[in-house]
């Protein structure tokens, strides 16, 4: 039934990270026999999560919050936002999300074998075995171990890109004034061309990562760059160069990852969750709070599926509507082209776009950042967006944005979970 002469799991997840691990804990708390199979499972996480309050399951345990605070953004003008960011205590996230009810195996995907008559969906390896379940799925990240290649799939990525350095509070305090930064949008750097901005949030009590940040840009901009602008900037707030710990490599943070991931081409009986999903937030990247939160909800589709009899294939069909409800992938492609509006925005116009955006009322901000399914709050805040524009930008937003509606339909159909994929 299967190519290898294993045991057939219900649930067999590639990759141990944040969405693989979330997916498997809540596949396990509904008695699913579930397999994580990553060639470093138990390697600590070292990323520093952040996220709005909002945004996150409302039972996080609370010994998983390390700090927490209400933003401010620095644009044109200064802006005092009445939500709440918490940075995560990655350690605590990791424990919070491994359970002993969930089998581990050490191993690289390298593929899948797609369901077929009397065929289990299964996990390739790169050791020659597999891994195979009544349904697979790819939490692999970006790289997207168990999606299909094809030729379109090339060509540079739109990437966040960022340096950090970890520094005692007080040294922090004299660049972030002791707030905590989601946007600096000064150019204290004094460096030229693409935009970058500040981010300074408080790891726990005594610690503060300060990193320099390019939201988006295709292709991303450069480590160094970023080190360099962080430097000056930290300079120019009056830190020595022995308080900028940039050249050791544990006060240091490098953030690169895709916002624009392409289709995910799944075999059959294979969904994909995460960031290895491509309906990550393109304007922030970020998918582990939309992990967290649906991990329990695919679960319960997965479940139910299985329980109904379902053959493998359609098991991942039903998890995928979960992930990409139409709802989702019209917000989503509607998100694409804010993203490419603002990849295509003249460099000094950057900040002033996040000015206007940071007018916006809590409640359209958050549909903006959070809503991933809801057509009409993200078409309201979009539409509140506009009215608060300047001419010039307004202009940016009708050429990427509106008269990009063809494109809109493109990508709705590029996301949309099709028979296979
Ligand atoms: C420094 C940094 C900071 C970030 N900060 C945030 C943030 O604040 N908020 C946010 O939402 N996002 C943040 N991101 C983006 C972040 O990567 C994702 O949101 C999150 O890690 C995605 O989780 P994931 O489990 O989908 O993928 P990943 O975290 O990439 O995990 C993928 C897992 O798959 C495993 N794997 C990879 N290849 C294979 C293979 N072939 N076979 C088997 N296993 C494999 C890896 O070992 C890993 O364990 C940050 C990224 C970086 C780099």
């Amino acid at each position: 039934m299967t190519p290898a002469a294993a045991p057939v799991a219900d649930v067999v997840i590639a990759g141990a990270g944040p969405a693989g691990r979330a997916l498997a804990l809540a596949c396990a708390a509904l008695d699913l026999r579930t397999l994580l199979v990553d060639p470093r499972p138990h390697r600590p996480w070292t990323h520093t999560y952040g996220s709005w309050t909002h945004e996150l399951p409302a039972d996080l345990p609370t010994d998983v919050v390390a700090a927490r605070g209400r933003g401010v953004v620095v644009a044109e003008r200064t802006h005092q936002l009445d939500d709440e960011y918490v940075v995560l205590d990655t350690a605590a996230l990791q424990e919070h999300l491994t359970d002993p009810a969930v089998a581990v195996r050490r191993g690289r995907a390298v593929g899948a074998v797609p369901a077929g008559a009397g065929r289990h969906p299964a996990v390739l390896l790169d050791d020659g075995t597999a891994s195979p379940g009544r349904v697979v799925v790819d939490a692999t990240g970006a790289r997207q171990s168990l999606g299909r290649r094809s030729v379109t799939d090339g060509g540079p990525r739109a990437e966040q890109t960022a340096f950090g350095v970890v520094v005692d509070r007080e040294v922090a305090a004299r660049v972030s004034e002791d707030r905590l930064l989601f946007m600096d949008w000064r150019p204290r750097h004094g460096r030229p061309g693409w935009p970058t901005f500040l981010y300074a949030v408080p790891l726990d009590a005594d610690r503060v990562l300060l990193e320099e940040t390019s939201l988006a840009r295709r292709p991303g901009l450069p480590m160094p760059e970023l080190r360099t602008r962080l430097r000056a900037r930290l300079r120019a707030a009056g830190l020595s160069d022995a308080e900028i710990p940039d050249d050791d490599p544990a006060a240091v943070e490098k953030v690169r990852f895709p916002v624009d991931s392409p289709r995910h081409r799944s075999p059959a009986g294979v969904v994909a969750v995460g960031a290895a999903d491509p309906l990550v937030h393109p304007a922030s990247g970020f998918s582990l709070a939309t992990s967290l939160r649906l991990s329990p909800r695919i679960a319960a589709a997965i479940a139910d599926a299985l329980r109904g009899g379902a053959d493998p294939a359609a098991t991942a069909r039903a998890a995928r509507r979960v992930i990409r409800s139409p709802a989702a992938v019209t917000v989503h492609a509607l998100r694409r082209r804010g993203l490419e509006t603002l990849l295509s925005m003249p460099p000094a116009d950057v900040p002033g776009f996040f000015d206007r955006f940071f007018t916006l009322p809590p409640a359209h901000r958050r549909a903006y950042l959070d809503a991933r399914d809801d057509v009409t709050a993200s078409v309201a805040a979009m539409t509140s967006l506009f009215g608060r524009l300047t001419p010039r930008l307004r202009l940016h937003l009708i050429r990427g944005t509106l008269l990009g509606a063809q494109s809109v339909r493109t990508e709705q159909q590029r996301y949309a979970p099709g028979p296979g994929s």
